[in-house]
């Protein structure tokens, strides 16, 4: 066994639940003097800690070792295309810090990483603790596997584009990529106590993207294509153009850029979806009519995916969430369309404020991936000085 795994297996037996050297040497089955030299390395690393001790069986009490929650961090982001939100969580998913910053897709994958990167190592200078891994969520499909973003209708330049691998350059650790809504549907799960099983979540914003959670876990397809929604035709949306090239589809008249646009051809200066939010907030007719009908076509086609999964829970998430107004009118149009026998426990709910899931979706996705990693970073292997 080499050393890179020996710190893999410590640190997945340890994660289930604080254990001691010699308990740790004897389910290894391997030399108590072995196991005592990784975990003395890994705790110089600050990958692991000692946390009291365990109740003696007679012998000399030994120390329990876990996870060091306290100065392990891991990069936590979500790309948008015009903005980005960047933090740092905990190894329990706890996000201990976050800032917002803007971006432009269109600069490229290299330019954005970078500016991403220098975010994070902002974060970890004036916050702390040890960077051990990344995620982050793009607003397109990814191949998790090869960890490329795959024909972004709004990400032109970053077709195949391994994401992952430009993090991981720049960060030095183990990075894990996925899709946006599929972190907030993860992060949603995870941070609800009273989570359904099954459940959709729509992450509304400039375009409309939703992950799904089939019995407890994230579920991609077959091509990492489940849940895109947003280019489905609808017969509201007539023959407008989509960022995607087709005509007619849902993102056209039920997503943040539709509302946008829909209200600056009737003459109401909006620039982006936080301007409109401000509007809605402040009881603008117009505002609140064009954000309603957004909410009632997203609602309706909607109602044929929750008619067909017979989801528990529909999370609304994204700017968009913060909208009463968008997130009644889904709600109606469910509660309205779908059977009586799949609206008969069915919430439908707005992300809880102040709670970014991509970003706890993105932690959960990356300690996985620390903790599967073959060859650890070079922090965590390196010799105890
Ligand atoms: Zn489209």
């Amino acid at each position: 066994m080499s050393a890179g795994n020996l710190a893999v297996d410590v640190l997945r037996r340890i994660s289930v639940e604080p254990t001691t050297r010699s308990a740790l040497a004897k389910s290894l089955g391997l030399a108590p003097s072995t196991v005592s030299a990784k975990v003395t390395e890994l705790i110089a690393s600050g990958v692991i800690e000692e946390q009291g001790v365990a109740p003696s069986l007679g012998g000399r009490p030994g120390r329990l070792l876990s996870i060091a929650h306290r100065s392990g961090r891991t990069a936590v982001i979500a790309l948008g295309a015009r903005h980005a939100t960047v933090g740092l969580s905990d190894l329990s998913r706890n996000v201990v810090a976050s800032t917002s910053i803007v971006v432009n897709v269109a600069d490229g994958p290299e330019a954005t990483v970078d500016l991403l990167a220098k975010e994070v190592q902002a974060l970890i200078r004036s916050t702390g603790g040890d960077l051990l891994a990344a995620g982050i969520g793009l607003p397109g499909p990814v191949d998790t596997e090869s960890r490329t973003v795959i024909a972004p209708a709004r990400m032109p330049g970053w077709h195949r584009q391994d994401v992952g691998a430009l993090l991981e350059g720049a960060l030095s650790v183990p990075t894990v990529t996925d899709n946006d809504a599929n972190l907030a549907a993860l992060g949603e799960f995870l941070s609800r106590t009273d989570a359904a099983t099954n459940s959709i979540t729509v992450l509304a914003g400039t375009g409309i993207g939703t992950g799904i959670i089939a019995r407890g876990e994230l579920y991609r397809g077959s091509s990492y294509a489940s849940g895109d929604i947003t280019h489905t035709k609808v017969e509201a949306a007539n023959d407008r153009m989509c960022s995607c090239g087709n005509r007619g589809c849902l993102e056209t008249i039920a997503s943040g850029a539709a509302i946008v646009r829909d209200l600056s051809e009737s003459g109401i200066a909006v620039k982006n979806i936080n301007e409109v939010l401000l509007k809605v907030r402040d009881g603008d007719p117009a505002a609140n009519g064009v954000v309603r009908e957004a909410g009632r076509q997203l609602g309706l086609a909607l109602s044929t995916v929750v008619n067909f999964f017979n989801p528990g829970d529909v999370y609304l998430s994204g700017g968009l969430s913060s909208a009463n107004v968008y997130v009644a009118a889904v709600r109606s149009q469910l509660y309205e369309r779908c059977l009586p026998l799949v609206t008969s426990g069915l919430r439908v709910e707005a992300s809880k404020p102040g709670v970014e899931t991509g970003l706890i979706g993105a932690a959960e996705l990356s300690i996985m991936h620390l903790l599967n990693t073959r060859t650890l970073p070079a922090s965590l292997t390196r010799p105890a000085g």
